[in-house]
């Protein structure tokens, strides 16, 4: 192999609960509408919706770090609390009953969000990008492995700002379960090591404001406190 040309960009990586190794991320896959209520806040029927996926970029983490800041060229950024699944096994078309030997563990996250402009790339059947996958989109929090925690399969998923209580749901309300997310999202893409899935957000989402703070959590895996600045 020659030489790169330039050195190459740091692999972005999660710090783990417990280690001083980290996870190196490969890919970010995010779920749509994955909670009833938050598809019908947003005008949608869940009933009638196979699952839907777009992606972030790796190098949109936002780790080790409790401030996000405002993104240019937006005056609706939204916060959506997301329990994120981390994979230490991959393939394609892996069957139902197999996808939980791919979890590796769990993480706080928050899939912020352009509202604005997701909402004009909707209306004009354009892709996500601008409003999903900017710098600094998904602040996550420590890796906690499912060898320490087990699976989770219930367990409250909220967020508050500034004290304030705005999302609340429940893991066992996901439409889509992790084992089907996976079974499901590999017949699209081969899966591998190192890929997250964000798995959806209750109901309740909403704007942030520069001086917010938000506080999220996922039982049995932990919180994440973010500023925004
Ligand atoms: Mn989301």
């Amino acid at each position: 192999m020659t030489d790169f040309a330039f050195p190459p960009a740091a692999i972005p990586s999660l710090p783990i609960r417990g280690r001083t190794d980290s996870f190196p991320v490969r890919r970010i896959y995010c779920v749509g509408r994955n909670y009833a209520e938050h598809a019908i806040e947003m005008g949608h029927d869940p009933d009638k919706e196979a699952p839907f996926f777009f992606q972030k970029n790796p190098d949109n983490l936002l780790v080790n770090n409790s401030r996000f800041p405002y993104p240019s060229l937006s005056n609706s950024v939204h916060h959506e609390i997301e329990l994120t699944v981390a994979l230490h096994k991959g393939g394609a078309d892996i069957a139902i009953e197999n996808a939980m030997e791919c979890v590796y563990g769990y993480a706080v996250s928050l899939d912020m969000t352009r509202r604005d402009l997701q909402g004009e790339a909707k209306k004009a059947g354009r892709p996500w990008e601008v409003g999903k996958a900017f710098d600094h989109s998904a602040p996550c929090g420590e890796l906690v492995l499912v060898r320490d925690i087990g699976f989770l399969e219930e367990g409250v998923v909220s967020l508050s700002v500034n004290g304030v209580e705005r999302q609340k749901g429940d893991l066992n309300q996901l439409i889509w379960k992790v084992p089907e997310i996976i079974s499901i999202l590999s017949g699209l893409f081969t899966l591998a090591p190192g890929d997250l899935i964000m798995t959806g957000t209750p109901a309740g989402v909403g704007p942030v404001e520069k001086g917010d703070q938000l506080e999220g959590y996922v039982q049995g895996v932990g919180a994440l406190s973010i500023e925004v600045v």
